[in-house]
């Protein structure tokens, strides 16, 4: 049989080309398989974000080098930000690597998908390729059966704003802005395949314009808040420079719309903010979040924060705790800084790692207080969350995500997924800084619909949660 395994690594536009991956595997009549060693086709969509990504996509294509010395017709295929950044150093240092596609390579990447087919004999079984199927396996971009229910689609390929430590405006190239049409094709075609929630992703989606009419992001939201069956809308990620008015009043009109707003800070020094070619000054990403919130009280304020980048004094970095200690992120991504080969922050005098370390600790002490801050005052209170998958840490548990982006665990409420009902309501009796948990009391079969009640499962009468 025909079999595909795919491990993303990444960002959520990682994640938005895997599910285009699949669709093409799986209409070629590939079944998607659970563990790298049960595949025909091995696919590794990597990240260069960060320097960790890149040493573990190495690590993991190493490792598969064992699976295809095993099985040489085994096809091993990297694509995604390091195929376009280390393509001929690919080429020599992992011969047993069949295709290396980049990220405007990704209906080629289908193509050969769609030619090596033939290969692999069919047995004849029957497959339900959408429900019995995971990708990944062990990365981030572990999903399974409920990924439908969650529709990552990129409205925008690369970035023109070239801050000095990213990587992305190289790799992938200046702002592409997609068609309106086209995404509202796919909406569609995504809701069809029964999408419940549409996640726009875009390196800076508050960015956008339709490239024929000039329509903006505002714009887009509400044209796709009014497309039948879509019952809520994230967007991911968001730059402070293009965060105008008119989004703010949009975003606070649309019902569909999850009160969560990814907005990346990266520092909270003016200097470093220039130095980054951030093209904001903190004051005005203060007042800029403020306008936001005046519209949108209720929303979480989500961002990144990088630490220790070159020429970050301790008076820099005491400004980035000081935006922190205000309480305004409901979330906070932090990184320690490391140098991506090209851009003009990797010449430059590093922050000395210990020094680095130590910052990075006391801004995580900070942050963690007011992110659980934040999860605490959802105890007492019932969410409701679209169901996500079994829990990593847990597996006689269930995860979903509250439309304000907080991971919720519960035990165990279904033997096999029931896509029907994605939507859970659990009554939160604990919380942590990852998330919260608590007890599913009902399910609904869409946001806005009466939950019908869940019945406590069995490990949790007899105490062992
Ligand atoms: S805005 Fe800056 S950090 Fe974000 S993708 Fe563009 S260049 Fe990279």
């Amino acid at each position: 049989m025909a079999t595909i395994y795919i491990e993303t690594h990444g960002c959520q536009m990682n994640e938005a080309d895997s599910q285009y991956i699949v669709r093409r595997a799986t209409s070629a009549g590939y079944t998607l398989a659970e563990r790298a060693e049960n595949a025909s086709v091995l696919v590794l969509n990597t990240c260069t974000v960060r320097d960790n990504a890149e040493k573990r996509a190495y690590g993991r294509l190493h490792h598969w080098k064992a699976i295809k010395s095993a099985d040489p017709s085994v096809r091993v295929v990297v694509a995604g930000c390091l195929a376009e950044q280390d393509r001929d150093r690919m080429a020599s240092l992992l011969p047993h690597v069949d295709g290396v596609f980049g990220t405007k390579d990704l209906r080629a990447l289908g193509d050969a998908l769609e030619n090596w087919r033939p290969e692999f004999s069919d047995d004849g079984e029957t497959v339900d390729r959408e429900l019995d199927t995971v990708i990944g396996g062990t990365s981030d971009g572990v999903t399974g059966p409920y990924d439908a229910l969650r529709a990552f689609l990129n409205i925008q390929r690369g970035c023109s704003y070239f801050c000095t430590f990213c990587i992305v405006p190289h790799v992938r190239g200046r702002f592409d802005h997609r068609p309106l049409g086209d995404i509202l094709d796919e909406v569609k075609r995504k809701v069809a395949a029964g999408a419940r929630e549409i996640m726009l992703v875009g390196q800076t989606v508050n960015a956008y314009r339709e490239p024929a009419t000039g329509a903006d992001f505002a714009d887009l939201l509400e044209i796709v808040a009014a497309i039948d069956g879509v019952e809520r809308i994230a967007f991911v990620s968001s730059h402070p420079k293009d965060l105008v008015e008119k989004l703010a009043r949009v975003a606070a009109t649309l019902p569909k719309m999850n009160p969560r707003f990814h907005l990346a800070v990266q520092s909270g020094s003016n200097p470093m903010l220039r130095r980054m070619n951030r093209k904001y000054t903190i004051e005005e990403f203060r007042d800029r979040v403020a306008m936001f919130l005046s519209y949108n009280p209720a929303w979480a304020i989500t961002t990144d924060i990088i630490v220790g980048f070159p020429g970050e004094t301790e008076a820099d970095f005491q400004q980035t705790l000081d935006l922190c200690s205000t309480g305004m992120f409901a979330q906070a991504y932090m990184f320690m800084y490391s140098p991506r080969r090209g851009t003009p922050a990797s010449h430059w005098e590093p922050v000395a790692p210990e020094i680095q370390r130590e910052r990075f600790a006391r801004l995580v002490a900070v942050t963690d207080a007011h992110v659980r801050g934040y999860h605490d005052r959802k105890i007492g209170t019932t969410v409701r969350a679209l169901i996500h998958g079994v829990s990593r840490k847990d597996p006689t548990r269930l995860a979903a995500k509250t439309t304000d982006n907080v991971t919720v665990h519960f035990p165990m409420i279904e033997t096999a997924p029931n896509l029907a009902e994605p939507w859970i309501d659990v009554k939160i009796d604990r919380a942590a800084v990852w998330g919260v948990s608590g007890i599913a009391v009902g399910r609904a079969r869409a946001w806005d619909a009466p939950a019908r009640p869940v019945e406590a499962p069995l490990i949790d009468l007899v105490g062992m949660r």
